[in-house]
C-alpha cells in the first residue's frame, strides 16, 4: 500500500482474504482505482473507500470474511464507503450473511467494475473502460509487485468435484489470452519481479476454452521465449491429467521453469476418489509423479489431501497414509472435509465425526512431517538458490538483535511451503546462492558462502528451534505469521485449501 492520500476523498484501502486468485483480483482493483487518480492508504480508517475482498470457499473462510467486514463497519467514519467484494457475494446461500451496512456488494465475477462502482457511490460520472478490460480476466500492469507475483491465467472451473463450491462461485473456466498473460509478465519483470507464479483453478486446463489443445505447455514455451529475463516461473494447481506429461517435458527443457509440480490429489482410495468425483486412477497419479521424477532435475512435489470425507473408512484412510509413505512428496497440505451447502457431497450419508477427521489429519500430517524433515536434512551442506523477500530481525537468548534475511528456495512456493532464513541483511529481490546449514520439517537455515554463523545467532538457541522460530524475522512480505503458527505442538494445515 502507498502513502496516505493528501485528499481523503481519494484514499482507498483493500482488505484481501482467501487465496492467490483473490489476491490477483485485489491487485486488479488497486490498479483500476489508481488509474482513476485514487491513492492506496495503509490504514482503513484513513480511506474514503474500504473494500473487503472476501473468501467464500469454506465456512471458516466465510466467518473470517464476515469478521473483517464487521471490523471495518465498526470503525467506520462518516462518509466512508464500504464495499464487500469477492467470492462470498457470489454464493447465493451466503450472500445474506454479509453484514448489513455495506454500501455495495460486488461479486468476484464483477471485480473489474470497481472503478465505476466507486465513481457512482461518490456521485461521479463513470469513466470510460480502460484498455485491456476483459471482464474477470482484465489485464492490468503491476510494476511494483515485489520479488514474486501471482499471475492469474484463467478463472472458473469445468470440473465438478463433489466437495467444491468453486464452480458455482466462478462459473466455467475462461482463460486469459496468451498475449495478455505475457504483457503482464513483461511489465512485472521490468518492475523487478524475479518470480512469476501462474495460478488458475485448474492451471493445466488453461486455454481449453480458447481452442488451444495443449494450452499450458504452449503458454510456457511462449513465456520462456518472450520473457528471457524471467529467472523463475512456477505453476500451481495442476489437476491430475495426462496433459501433465507434456507440461513436464516442457519444464525439463527450460531452466526458468522451476521443477516444482503442485498436483492436488485429494485422496488415494479409488472409492473415495469416485465419491469425490475426482480422477480415481491412482496408477495414473503414480505415472505422472514418476515421469516428473525421471525428467526433472531435483524435482519437488507438492500435493493436498482431504480427510474425513463422508463414508471414508479406517481402511480407506490407512490406504491414504500408505500412499503418502510410498510417494514421499516434498510438501503436503491436509484438510478436513467441510460440508458446503449446495455441493453434491453435502447430501452424502455417513458423515465422519469432526474429532475423527481431526485425528486423521494429525496422523497424516505427522507422517508427512517425518518425510519432509528427512528430505530437508538431506539438503544440509548443499548450496541452493534463494530469492530474498524480506529482511527482519532475530533475537538471541542474550537479547542481541541481528538482521536476518528471509527468502524461498526453488523448492518453496510462496505462502504454502517453507522459508529460508539467513543471517545478515541481503537486499530484497536478490537471487543468492546460500549454503544450507540447518533444517526443520518446513524451514531451512542457511549461510552465505564463506561466512560462519555469528555467535549471536546460535544454531540451538535457548528454547530450541521453536524458540528461535518465535523470534523469526518480522516484516516478511507475505505469510509473515506462518513460522509462528507452526510448531505449536500440533500439526496444522500448511495452506488454505483452494481447490483443484
Ligand atoms: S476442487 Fe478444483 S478442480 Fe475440483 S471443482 Fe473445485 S476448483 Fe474445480
Amino acid at each position: 500500500m502507498g502513502s496516505p492520500a493528501a485528499d481523503t476523498d481519494l484514499g482507498f484501502h483493500i482488505v484481501t482474504l482467501g487465496c492467490s486468485k483473490n489476491r490477483v483480483d485485489s491487485d486488479g482493483m488497486d490498479h483500476l482505482l489508481r488509474q482513476r487518480g485514487m491513492v492506496a492508504v495503509e490504514r482503513p480508517e484513513d480511506a474514503r473507500v474500504v473494500i473487503v475482498n472476501t473468501c467464500g470457499f469454506l465456512g471458516a473462510a466465510r466467518a473470517e470474511s464476515v469478521d473483517a467486514i464487521e471490523q471495518v463497519l465498526h470503525g467506520r467514519r462518516d462518509e466512508q464507503i464500504v464495499i464487500a467484494a469477492g467470492c462470498m457475494p457470489a454464493l447465493g446461500d451466503y450472500r445474506h450473511d454479509i453484514p448489513v451496512g455495506v454500501d455495495r456488494i460486488l461479486s468476484t465475477r464483477e471485480w473489474y467494475k470497481i472503478g465505476d462502482v466507486v465513481d457512482g457511490l461518490q456521485g461521479r460520472a463513470p469513466t470510460p473502460e480502460v484498455a485491456g478490460c476483459d471482464g474477470m480476466l482484465t489485464t492490468f500492469s503491476r510494476t511494483n509487485a515485489g520479488p514474486s507475483a501471482y499471475v492469474k491465467i484463467a478463472d472458473g472451473c469445468d470440473h465438478n468435484c463433489a466437495f467444491c463450491t468453486i464452480p458455482s462461485i466462478k462459473g466455467r473456466q475462461v482463460s486469459k489470452r496468451p498475449l495478455h498473460v505475457i504483457q503482464e509478465i513483461v511489465d512485472l519483470v521490468a518492475g523487478g519481479t524475479r518470480e512469476i507464479v501462474l495460478v488458475a483453478q485448474d492451471t493445466i486446463r488453461y486455454g481449453a476454452d480458447l481452442g488451444m489443445k495443449h494450452g499450458l505447455p504452449q503458454l510456457l514455451e511462449m513465456i520462456v521465449e518472450q520473457v528471457p529475463d524471467l529467472p523463475w516461473l512456477r505453476m500451481l494447481y495442476i489437476y491430475p491429467s495426462p496433459l501433465t506429461l507434456r507440461m513436464v517435458d516442457v519444464m525439463a527443457r527450460h531452466g526458468a521453469l522451476l521443477p516444482y509440480l503442485d498436483m492436488p490429489v485429494q485422496h488415494a482410495d479409488k472409492r473415495v476418489l469416485r465419491s469425490m468425483n475426482r480422477p480415481s486412477d491412482v496408477e495414473m497419479t503414480r505415472r505422472l509423479v514418476d515421469h516428473a521424477r525421471t525428467m526433472l532435475t531435483d524435482p519437488v512435489m507438492r500435493t493436498t489431501f482431504i480427510v474425513g470425507f463422508p463414508g471414508e473408512t479406517d481402511s480407506e484412510f490407512r490406504r491414504l497414509v500408505d500412499f503418502v509413505e510410498e510417494m514421499e512428496f516434498d510438501h503436503v497440505g491436509v484438510f478436513t472435509y467441510s460440508v458446503e451447502s449446495g455441493t453434491a457431497a453435502a447430501n452424502l450419508p455417513d458423515r465422519i465425526a469432526p474429532d475423527v477427521a481431526e485425528e486423521r489429519r494429525n496422523v497424516l500430517m505427522e507422517t508427512q512431517q517425518a518425510i519432509s524433515l528427512r528430505k530437508n536434512r538431506a539438503l544440509v551442506g548443499q548450496r541452493v538458490q534463494v530469492l530474498i523477500e524480506a529482511i527482519g530481525e532475530a533475537e538471541d537468548e542474550l537479547g542481541n538483535v541481528e538482521p536476518v534475511s528471509v527468502g524461498r528456495g526453488r523448492r518453496h512456493a510462496p505462502e504454502v511451503d517453507g522459508l529460508v532464513f539467513v543471517p545478515g541483511a541481503i537486499p530484497v529481490g536478490t537471487l543468492v546462492e546460500l549454503d544450507i546449514d540447518e533444517a526443520g520439517p518446513y524451514d531451512l537455515w542457511a549461510m552465505q558462502p564463506g561466512m560462519s554463523r555469528p555467535v549471536s545467532v546460535p544454531l540451538e538457541p535457548i528454547g530450541g528451534r521453536e524458540g528461535r522460530r518465535q523470534h523469526a524475522p518480522r516484516g516478511r512480505s507475505r505469510g509473515a505469521n506462518r513460522p509462528e503458527r507452526r510448531g505449536q505442538g500440533r500439526s496444522v494445515p500448511m495452506a488454505r485449501h483452494v481447490g483443484t
